[in-house]
C-alpha cells in the first residue's frame, strides 16, 4: 500500500503520523490483504476501506483523547489486530497484549508483529472468560475491544480484566446508546462507570462511531465473568 496516501488520509482526520508509522501501516495493509486471501481473517473489500474503517477507526479516539496515561493495553478479541495494533503503531511506547481465541488469528498477529518489528507485544491465545478468572483478573490498566459482542456481553468479558483505576474502551457503532442501556446492570456489577463518550464519523461515507470509555471504580463481583459461553448465552440484560 502507499504509505503517503495513508499518511494524508490520517492527517485529514486529525491523526498525525510520522513517516515510519505510515510505512508500518502500509506494510500491515499489504500483509493483511495477502493473508486474508488465504485465511479470511477479516472482512475488507479494498484499500480505502482498510485505511478508514480499520486504521483510522482504531486510532481516532486515541489521537483526539489521548490514552489516559496508561502504559499498557490489552486488546480483547483482537482478530486481525484492531484496534490494538494501529494504537501500538501510534503510541510505540505502549506495552501491548493481544487476547484472541482463534489460533489462526494469533498466528497472523505474531507474523505481523515480526514484520513490523514491534517491541513489547504479547500474545494471549484463549478466552476472555477464562483469562478474566485467572492471571488476567483485575490486571490491566487499559482494555479495548471492537466488534466482539454486544455491550451487555462484552462488559462481562472486559471489565474483570481491568485494574482498579484503569479504563475500558468499547468501540461501537450507531447502536451504542441502546447497548449502553441494556448493559447498565452488568457494567455496575463488574465495577465500571461510564466516564466519557467519543463520537465521530468515518470518511468517506460518514459511518457513525462511538467509543464508550468506562473507568473501573470497584472490583468486579466474584461470579463474573461466568463460564465460557455463558455471557453470550445468558446475558444479564437490563431491559
Ligand atoms: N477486534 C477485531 C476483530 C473482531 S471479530 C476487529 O474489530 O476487526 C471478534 C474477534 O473476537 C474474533 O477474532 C474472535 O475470535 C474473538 N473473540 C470473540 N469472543 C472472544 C472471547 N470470549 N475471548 C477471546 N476472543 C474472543
Amino acid at each position: 500500500m502507499d504509505s503517503y496516501k495513508i499518511r494524508s488520509a490520517a492527517h485529514a482526520s486529525g491523526i498525525r503520523l510520522d513517516a515510519e508509522q505510515s510505512e508500518q501501516l502500509a506494510i500491515y495493509g499489504d500483509l493483511l490483504l495477502a493473508e486474508n486471501k488465504k485465511y479470511n481473517l477479516t472482512r475488507i473489500s479494498g484499500e480505502e476501506e482498510l485505511v478508514y474503517e480499520h486504521f483510522i477507526d482504531s486510532c481516532y479516539g486515541v489521537a483526539i483523547a489521548g490514552r489516559s496515561g496508561a502504559a499498557e493495553l490489552l486488546d480483547l478479541g483482537s482478530g486481525a489486530g484492531f484496534p490494538g495494533v494501529p494504537i501500538k503503531i501510534f503510541c510505540p511506547q505502549l506495552k501491548l497484549y493481544l487476547l484472541e481465541a482463534s489460533r489462526k488469528k494469533i498466528a497472523f498477529l505474531q507474523l505481523l508483529a515480526q514484520k513490523l518489528a514491534l517491541k513489547e507485544v504479547f500474545f494471549l491465545q484463549g478466552r476472555a472468560e477464562e483469562i478474566g478468572r485467572r492471571e488476567g483478573r483485575e490486571a490491566y490498566a487499559w482494555v479495548t475491544a471492537r466488534a466482539v459482542a454486544p455491550l451487555m456481553v462484552l462488559a462481562e468479558l472486559a471489565l474483570p480484566l481491568v485494574r482498579r483505576g484503569g479504563y475500558f474502551w468499547a468501540f461501537k457503532g450507531p447502536a451504542a446508546g441502546l447497548e449502553l442501556k441494556e448493559a447498565e446492570e452488568i457494567i455496575a456489577r463488574c465495577g465500571g462507570v461510564l466516564l466519557e463518550e467519543i463520537s465521530y464519523r468515518l470518511p468517506p461515507r460518514g459511518r457513525e462511531r462511538h467509543i464508550l470509555i468506562f473507568e473501573k471504580v470497584e472490583e468486579a463481583e466474584d461470579r463474573f465473568p461466568r463460564r465460557v459461553g455463558i455471557p453470550q448465552k445468558r446475558p444479564l440484560r437490563k431491559l
